[in-house]
């Protein structure tokens, strides 16, 4: 399940490439926590929910809406 604040368009190149990753590694796989917590699927750094803790994994978004807001105001 994708949390609901996951946005990959905000992820960093790095983040996005261990995500993509994780997509590919996870396949059909899912949590196996109720075996030998906590399983390798909860701890990919890939993992959405590993991401979504990590504030170093998300660009920061103002810089680039105040150079589109000044981008904006710029043009005729
Ligand atoms: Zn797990």
């Amino acid at each position: 399940m994708m949390p609901d604040d996951f946005d990959e368009d905000r992820l960093t190149e790095e983040a996005l490439a261990e995500y993509h990753e994780f997509e590919e590694w996870h396949g059909d796989r899912v949590c196996s926590c109720h075996i030998s917590p906590p399983c390798s699927y909860c701890t990919h750094p890939g993992n959405p929910m590993n991401l979504i803790e990590d504030d170093g994994a998300w660009q920061k978004a103002e810089p680039d809406i105040m150079a589109s807001i000044r981008e904006a105001a710029r043009k005729p």
